[in-house]
């Protein structure tokens, strides 16, 4: 967020909402899902009347700090097999492949530079336990007749990637890229601002049928988008469906001699094979960002310190990049942060409508949202279009058949 606002992506605070008002569609929660739904509504039918309330500013959740891995699903090949079956995973694969190109698009057309860079995605395995991992993500690739989409490499041919003692072999996922979180999230909250009615710092205190209630005003709307990541696991009607984990990153000083020692100028995004995963990558300026899943747990949809202040994960975090990357010692560590992340009984997003009523949602990324929350905006706002009598675009309808995969409907009562 620092480097973002540095590069002059900031923005004074949209006023707060003042007295009670009217819309077509109200979002709550101004993330990559509000953002990019209150655009895809936008994109759909310019004359749509929308609001977005967020409750602080927009981008300053997760959204606008995370580790800036941008992919679909073809990274959870094996997951989907055994939730959808073959054909369902694939076409759950084949819609997640609009994201990259979705946000390529926004870049072009709102002239906005998030470090864009398409240079795929390496699983590694560093322990003999994490192999397993590994060898999923290629028998599935093959099983499906994809084996584009997962490339295993052997030791040698990892170390011409990235060479670390630590690493056994991995896979080459090409569906995958990385973008600088912050100056995406700020680039989408810009567009939205020059579309969108947005209000900041106005809390949603009380979400009901066509109406939500602020400290400062009511909103009265035909549809209302629930998109508030994890504290949606403190709303009634998602409750049971979401654990909140805390996810926590450091990121290194620039070093880039260290990177062309170690042979890392590729810009792959890795992570390795652990069930609390390690995620790792450079940046534009040179930097590494490590990442670790391993936060606390919360309950009750409670979000306290712990999901931004926890010092065990910091160092968690630490040591995997001083173990995985044991090379880059010299490396000091400048920045950490945390959030939490909504995490699904099966790891994957759900999208749906509260029964009898015109309030939709989307949530339970885990941890895994920068890209499939592009999806979820065009699935949030695909049954809006196809109700008003258009036909959405084509990857707005891949990415509608989603959620009724996942068994839901997005839609109206
Ligand atoms: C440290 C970390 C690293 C991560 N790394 C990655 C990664 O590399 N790749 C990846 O794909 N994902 C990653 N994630 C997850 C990713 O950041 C999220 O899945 C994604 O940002 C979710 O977007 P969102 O818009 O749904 O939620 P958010 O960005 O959390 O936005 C929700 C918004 O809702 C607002 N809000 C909440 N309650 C209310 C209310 N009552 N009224 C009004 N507004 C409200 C909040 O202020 C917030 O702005 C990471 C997460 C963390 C914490």
């Amino acid at each position: 967020m620092e480097e973002a606002l540095a590069a002059g992506l900031g923005a004074e605070p949209a006023a707060p909402l003042e007295g009670d008002t009217e819309a077509d569609v109200a979002i709550v929660g101004g993330g990559y899902t509000g953002l990019w739904t209150a655009l895809a509504l936008k994109e759909r039918d310019p004359s749509l009347d929308v609001v977005v309330l967020d409750a602080d500013e927009c981008g300053r959740g997760p959204s606008g700090r995370n580790g800036g891995f941008l992919h679909g699903y073809w990274s959870h090949l094996p997951r989907l097999r055994e939730r959808f079956g073959d054909e369902g995973a694939l076409a759950v694969a084949r819609a997640g492949e609009g994201i990259v190109r979705g946000v390529r698009a926004f870049c072009e057309a709102n002239d906005a530079d998030v470090w864009l860079r398409e240079a795929g995605m390496l699983r590694v395995s560093a322990a003999p336990a994490q192999d397993r991992s590994v060898n999923d993500e290629v028998e599935a690739a093959q099983a499906l007749g994809v084996t584009d989409e997962a490339v295993p490499l052997s030791r040698n041919e990892l170390a011409e990637r990235v060479r670390s003692p630590a690493f056994r072999g991995g896979v080459f996922l090409r569906d995958g890229a990385t973008i600088q979180p912050a100056r995406l999230a700020l680039s989408l909250r810009k567009a939205a601002l020059d579309s969108v009615r947005l209000h900041e710092h106005t809390r949603v205190a009380r979400i009901e049928d066509g109406r939500l209630e602020t400290d400062y005003g009511i909103v009265r709307a035909r549809d209302v988008v629930v998109a508030t990541n994890a504290a949606a696991a403190g709303w009634q009607p998602l409750k049971r469906r979401l654990t909140v984990f805390g996810s926590y990153v450091v990121l290194t000083e620039p070093v880039p001699e260290l990177l062309e020692q170690i042979g890392w100028t590729g810009g792959e995004a890795i992570f390795d094979g652990r069930m609390f995963l390690h995620y790792f990558r450079t940046t534009n300026d040179g930097r590494v960002l490590m990442g670790s899943g391993s936060g606390p747990i919360g309950f009750g949809g409670r979000l306290d310190r712990r999901f931004t202040h926890d010092e065990p994960t910091v160092a968690r975090a630490e040591h995997g990049l001083r173990h995985l990357l044991p090379d880059l010692t010299g490396a000091k560590v400048t920045h950490a942060w945390g959030g939490p992340i909504d995490v699904s009984s099966d790891h994957l997003p759900f999208f749906g409508t509260v029964a009898g009523t015109r309030i939709h949602y989307g949530a339970g990324y885990s941890g895994h949202g920068a890209g499939p929350s592009w999806l979820g905006g065009q699935i949030l706002a695909c049954e809006e279009a196809e109700e008003q009598g258009r036909t959405p675009p084509l990857p707005a309808r891949a990415g509608a058949a989603l959620p009724r995969l996942l068994g839901m409907r997005v839609g109206t009562r």
